[in-house]
């Protein structure tokens, strides 16, 4: 249901009804309009489909960042447990090549940080700006132990890894001074995100076009989902026309790209996994011995591995294969790594949403 708008008297200065309440669809500004266009890059092909369409749309780049919620922390709070160890350097070489900034949100410690936490706060959260790392500390909540994995539900407050990470992003821009206006000249910010009905589940009810929480008096936060009913082929046609190689996963025959061992990783790709990365897989199952606890409700990380067939996930015939693994497992990644003159089209491509969220 919608939250009644908390300042309905004042008014937008725009062509907006004064009633707009959050949640409810709204019109958006010409592009050119917005101070600032945020776009959230978790390196999956929707949110990099949602960044091909604002230069489709004409957005003047220099207005553009991309921010990143980085499952594992980042820079000297960087752990590796959960992420694809290519996702950031991929990120920044997107960043490179069309010469926009990058920006990361994350909790302390991560998602394994959360995971393991006992009798103390949720993380507090971070925030890169330039060379500075900001921190908003927790201050609000209980001292509690978590020592389980998300639930694989559509449920957020079970799946607390979805919120966990999409929360450090909206404290943010709730709390950068950059991301404020002033009550003359409102912040005027276009958000935008890459969520698609087709991968169903709550998605299937997601407006395309509506108004953020986080408007306030001193900002304007419209929230954009440009490639909310755009199919998987459209999207991969856009990597295509822009010679950008998707993420390296998609090339392992992953349909769905973002933590690496998400949650709902199937059997097939929890041996795929073990096929490429065995101390990852390892370093899951200590963790789920030592928390007592495991990711499925039914069975433990190697039983799945055991049951799992990895050909059903990689390439297995692709003569590329060594290459699409190491770039997938590398901490770094170049612009011309990620320039795809002859665009080759990953296996994943023709994958559905198997092993992602609801
Ligand atoms: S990708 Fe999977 S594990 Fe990662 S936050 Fe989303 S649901 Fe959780």
């Amino acid at each position: 249901m919608a939250i009644q708008y908390e300042q309905m008297m004042f008014s937008f200065g725009l062509d907006q009804p004064q009633n707009v309440q959050k949640g409810e669809p709204i019109e958006l500004l010409p592009l050119h309009e917005y101070d600032v266009v945020v776009v959230h890059i978790s390196a999956g092909k929707d949110s990099m489909g949602s960044f091909f369409q604002l230069i489709k749309n004409g957005v003047d780049l220099s207005k553009v960042e991309l921010w990143h919620q980085a499952v594992d922390g980042h820079g000297e709070e960087h752990q590796e447990f959960w992420d694809w160890p290519c996702t950031e350097p991929y990120i920044e070489a997107v960043g490179k090549k069309f010469g926009v900034p990058v920006y990361y949100q994350w909790r302390r410690g991560g998602l394994y940080g959360e995971l393991m936490r006992e009798n103390s706060y949720t993380g507090d959260v971070f925030y890169k700006e330039g060379e500075q790392t900001i921190c908003l500390p927790t201050t609000k909540g209980t001292l509690s132990t978590r020592r389980k994995f998300p639930a694989q539900s559509a449920d957020l407050r079970i799946r607390w890894c979805s919120s966990y990470k999409v929360d450090s992003a909206k404290r943010t821009l709730g709390n950068n001074p950059r991301m404020s206006g002033t009550l003359e000249h409102r912040k005027k910010i276009l958000w935008v995100t890459g969520e698609r009905r087709a991968e169903g589940g709550n998605r299937a009810n997601y407006l395309e076009k509506e108004l953020h929480g986080s408007t306030s008096r001193r900002r304007l936060v419209h929230h954009w989902r440009p490639v909310i009913d755009m199919k998987q082929a459209d999207i991969f046609a856009l990597f295509r026309e822009f010679k950008i190689m998707p993420h390296p996963a998609y090339y392992l025959g992953f349909g769905r790209v973002s933590c690496m061992g998400c949650i709902f990783s199937t059997a097939h790709q929890w041996a795929a996994y073990q096929y490429i990365a065995p101390e990852r897989v390892a370093r899951f199952a200590e963790v789920e011995k030592e928390i007592d606890h495991t990711i499925d409700v039914k069975l433990s990380i190697l039983e799945k591995v055991a049951i799992g067939s990895v050909s059903k996930v990689l390439p297995i015939g692709d003569p590329l294969l060594p290459r699409w693994v190491s770039l997938a497992l590398s901490r770094s990644f170049s612009v011309d790594d990620l320039v795809m003159e002859d665009f080759i089209m990953p296996a994943g491509a023709f994958r559905g949403c198997e092993g992602g969220s609801p």
